[in-house]
């Protein structure tokens, strides 16, 4: 499908449909003819005028046979009459300035298109039905509602509203900061079904890396998607715990090597490493004098550089079932477990989700940003402040202006504030044509 936006639209339409009334929202056959006159393709022409439309503009669909060839020569026919090629995220873009949604519906729009599990297209869906804006919005209105309530009482003194003594503010504010917590928990949660936690599965040839990965996919119904990003040099499985995406980093690619293509590879799979949220050490129980304190003792030497990376660590004693060691949690903070038998992964399972936060399916009504949080957690530190302003300093003005930080905060979020270069950076990480 080609689709047209913009005041041009219709008219360009008619160009390729050959000059024929397109009745809005009917679907009506049509010849596609280029600038000579030629057909190039038939289908369906429908035409949403606006402000009816995804973008809220004229729009028009073109809906040819499909396959590339087709498809190029009927938007090279669309450019030929005046259209230009739309930039990436450019139409949720347009529907976001022209009110049709908010930033975070707009966000969701991509997230629901590049979600990699049941889970997080769920949550995607949800944030798009504005199921976070409303969230979001709810915590602006309380705020104006208690922002209007001081600002008063510092502009009219003689109304004597002892808002400072009188304990309304006081409750109001705690009220919107328990709530604004509970808003942050749950964008956490929506966060970390939309990325998951990333792990780099490391340890000694044979210890049973491979293995661990393969029973830890097993677990539910693998979904292995390849990664944006990806590079040839670093090896990732996606898979996921209870609905969280997991991303599975291999280590088998990195040995010591004089080859200098291979050490650019080596050295951006580090770079990718880096960027994990957990290292997995894998040790083979059989092996004696196992201190798991000493990682450095654990790790084959190409995998020495691991050490540097600062990551959290998680140690794994596997092939329980030939060690006879007891499977599950130990108390010096390992996990024994056998990847064969299964043995023990539950307990390794329900370590990950427990250091990633992650609640469990279900949990997560909507999904969200990074920068969704960084948001949140701005606008609590503000409330925060601003409850130190009142209760310790009975400061009104500065409790005001905290409020109203916290409120900017807040509809950064939903894009009610925005600075120009988000907007930038949301949309330009959409794909082409959405
Ligand atoms: P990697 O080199 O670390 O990736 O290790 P692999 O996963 O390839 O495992 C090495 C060998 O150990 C294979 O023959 C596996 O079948 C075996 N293995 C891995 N985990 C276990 C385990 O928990 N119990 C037993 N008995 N064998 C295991």
């Amino acid at each position: 499908m080609v689709r047209l936006s913009g005041p041009a639209s219709l008219v360009i339409a008619k160009t390729l449909c050959g000059d024929r009334e397109l009745t809005p929202r009917m679907a009506h056959f049509a010849r596609f003819r280029d600038g000579a006159g030629e057909v190039i393709d038939e289908g369906l022409a429908i035409y949403f005028p606006a402000p009816n439309s995804f973008t809220g503009e004229e729009v028009v669909e073109l809906q040819g046979h499909g396959g590339p060839v087709i498809l190029d020569l009927l938007v090279k026919a669309c450019i030929d009459a005046g259209a230009r090629q739309a930039l990436a995220g450019e139409f949720s873009q347009r529907a976001f300035l022209n009110d049709k949604m908010d930033l975070t519906q707009a966000e969701a729009i991509a997230d629901l298109i590049d979600a990699g599990t049941e889970a997080s297209a769920r949550a995607a869906l949800h944030s798009l039905q504005g199921a976070f804006s409303s969230e979001v919005n709810q915590l602006v209105e309380e705020l104006i509602g208690l922002r209007i309530y001081v600002e008063a009482a510092i502009d009219f003194p003689e109304e004597e509203i002892d808002f400072l003594s009188d304990g309304k503010v006081a409750g109001d504010l705690d009220a919107v900061y328990q709530q604004a917590l509970r808003v942050l928990d749950e964008a956490r949660q929506g966060r970390l079904v939309r990325e998951g936690m990333t792990l780099v599965i490391a340890g000694k040839p044979n210890a049973g890396k491979s293995s661990l990965m393969n029973a830890l996919a097993g677990f539910d119904a693998a979904i292995v998607t390849d990664i944006a990003g990806t590079t040839r040099d670093v090896l990732r499985e996606a898979i996921q715990l209870d609905g969280m995406p997991l991303n599975l980093i291999d280590t088998a690619g990195l040995r010591e090597s004089g080859d200098v293509v291979e050490q650019e590879g080596i050295r951006r799979a580090y770079a990718e490493m880096k960027k994990a949220d957990r290292l997995l050490v894998m040790v083979d129980s059989r092996e004696d004098a196992i201190d798991p304190q000493d990682i450095h003792s654990l790790l084959p030497q190409s995998q020495q550089q691991l050490e540097n990376l600062d990551l959290p660590v998680t140690v794994i004693l596997n092939k329980a079932d030939l060690s006879g060691l007891p499977p599950g949690a130990a108390d010096d903070g390992t996990y024994i477990l056998s990847a064969s038998t299964g043995e023990g992964l539950s307990d390794l399972r329900a370590h990950l989700k427990a250091v990633a936060g992650y609640q469990g399916e279900g949990q997560s009504r909507f999904s969200a940003r990074r920068r969704h949080i960084t948001a949140l957690e701005q606008a609590l530190e503000a409330l925060d402040n601003g409850k130190a302003q009142l209760h310790g300093h009975a400061a009104g003005e500065l409790l005001a202006e905290d409020l109203r930080a916290a409120q900017k905060a807040l509809e950064e979020i939903t894009g009610a504030f925005t600075a120009d270069d988000l907007l930038g950076r949301i949309f330009s990480s959409f794909c082409i044509g959405k």
